[in-house]
């Protein structure tokens, strides 16, 4: 998830630049633009506050924020992925089967979550 909100912070530079370099369009487009960039940002925000407040509800006995992680195991090796530099050179990402063993603090519920994970991570 951290990748995607680098990648967000690449295009704003970008975004800028397109705006005081076009001096053709229109500046209802320019803001245009700039809303619906902001428009992304606050979606994928609320995305994530909605996942988090989702990932720690116990299924047992429905309370939020009850779930913690106890434990984790590592699956294996779920897939490789080359990953290419700006200068030619490669990188080999690998990416692990991770279970994820939750807790309820609560109920004492166990919940099993696997999830596929960077190995740099
Ligand atoms: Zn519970």
């Amino acid at each position: 998830m951290k990748h995607y909100l680098s990648l967000l912070l690449l295009l704003l530079p970008i975004n800028v630049l397109g705006q005081s370099s076009a001096n053709s369009s229109t500046n209802t487009d320019s803001m245009l633009e700039l809303y619906v960039f902001i428009a992304v940002i606050v979606i994928f925000l609320v995305y994530k506050i909605i996942k988090f407040f989702h990932d720690r509800k116990c299924p047992f006995c429905k309370k939020g924020l009850a779930l913690e992680i106890v434990d984790e195991e590592n699956l294996g090796r779920a897939k490789t992925r080359r990953e290419k530099h700006k200068d030619g050179s490669y990188d080999t990402i690998y990416y692990y089967k991770i279970k994820f063993i939750k807790e309820c603090k609560y109920c004492g519920g166990i919940v099993n979550v696997i999830k596929v994970v960077r190995g740099d991570s």
